[in-house]
């Protein structure tokens, strides 16, 4: 497959074949309707004067990942960095994901996250505390590897179609004789529900399958049942709590899954695929309209499309959105382009 083709294809035998990976099947799963404008027709929101300004959240996400990806890199180097190393990464990471226009537009969460000056500090905690327990029981055997676009990880297959699960996790590390995922988030706040919000979910049995699938492939027969979710809380935790305890600024989750739950997971990413398959040749997309108001605690992007006359969207599909390629969690390889395109 090249960088701009879709997510799935046509095989000779008549059969689709599908690259998905958790992000697809979340939004497949939030609204049909939406994922065929996001992902079939490729249309989104006109980014103001060309350039798209992230929401705060998903922006600073973005910050902390490619932070985390600068520590993790020099995880096995035995390096101390310094606080002036930990500051050049935090500015890099800050410019690049283009903090200040994101905290323009949404300067009440700006707010509650603190300036550069608090990321810094913040980094510098994670730095002295999580990291440093990290150095001593982890050994990182990779950083930001995708997977999937060279049919590695073939997910099933039935009479219609053929699922292969693509993804990219922030990192992999053997931790004892263990091989585990790891994916850096950020959420609001931490309480406590944080630590069982990530099952059920796709992202994570996604991870371990695919990390034990590709491990099995070049020899190395390891069970990969468990990940780790690094996360950070953006808003600073209160110095005084109504309940009179105060909450941890960075917190671990472990979901673990059994040889059931796995294969559980492999036949309902089997049945979005015959369901996706369903909804490209009927083009039969079910709206969800419980979502409209609210995905992600925000409207949905295409409200002014289904809350208009039928006549009307494709006009203002074609004023108020623009095409934008197709989402790929990473870029594929040279290989991949040469062989493919
Ligand atoms: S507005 Fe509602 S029905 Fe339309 S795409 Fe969004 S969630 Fe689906």
């Amino acid at each position: 497959m090249s960088n701009d083709k879709s997510f799935y294809e046509i095989l000779p035998d008549g059969r689709m074949a599908f690259y998905i990976d958790a992000t697809l099947v979340k939004d497949f799963n939030i609204c049909e309707q939406r994922f065929f404008y996001k992902h079939v027709r490729n249309q989104r929101p006109k980014r103001i004067g060309g350039k798209e300004i992230k929401p705060f959240s998903m922006a600073i996400g973005g910050w902390w990942s490619d932070c985390m990806e600068s520590f993790y890199n020099g995880l096995g180097s035995n390096i101390a960095l310094s606080t002036e190393q930990i500051q050049r990464i935090a500015i890099q990471a800050w410019a690049d994901n283009a903090i200040d226009e994101s905290a323009a537009m949404q300067p009440d969460q700006f707010d509650k996250f603190g300036d550069l000056a608090g990321g810094v500090l913040m980094l510098q905690q994670y730095y002295n505390s999580q990291y440093a327990i990290d150095r001593a029981s982890w050994k990182v055997v990779g950083t930001e590897a995708g997977f999937g676009y060279n049919k590695e990880v073939l997910v099933g297959e039935t009479n219609k179609v053929v699922c292969y699960w693509v993804g990219k996790p922030d990192l992999i590390v053997i931790e004892g004789d263990r091989l585990l995922p790891i994916d850096h988030k950020t959420v609001t706040k931490i309480d406590g529900r944080t630590i069982g919000k990530y099952k059920p979910g796709p992202q994570m049995p996604g991870y371990c399958f695919a990390l034990e699938t590709v491990a099995n492939s070049i020899g190395i027969e390891r069970r990969v049942d468990r990940c780790v979710v690094n996360i950070c809380a953006r808003e600073r935790p209160s110095d005084k709590p109504r309940d009179g305890k105060k909450k941890p600024r960075f917190i671990r989750a472990l979901p673990q899954y059994t040889r059931e739950e796995l294969s559980e997971w492999r036949c309902q990413m089997l049945r979005v695929c015959e369901r996706l398959r369903h909804c490209l040749m009927t083009q039969d997309w079910i709206w969800r309209d419980s979502a409209c108001h609210n995905i992600y605690m925000r409207p949905c992007e295409y409200l002014q499309v289904c809350s208009n006359t039928p006549m009307s969207r494709d006009i203002i599909l074609a004023s108020s959105f623009e095409y934008q390629p197709p989402w790929r969690p990473y870029q594929a390889t040279r290989k991949e382009k040469e062989g493919d395109e």
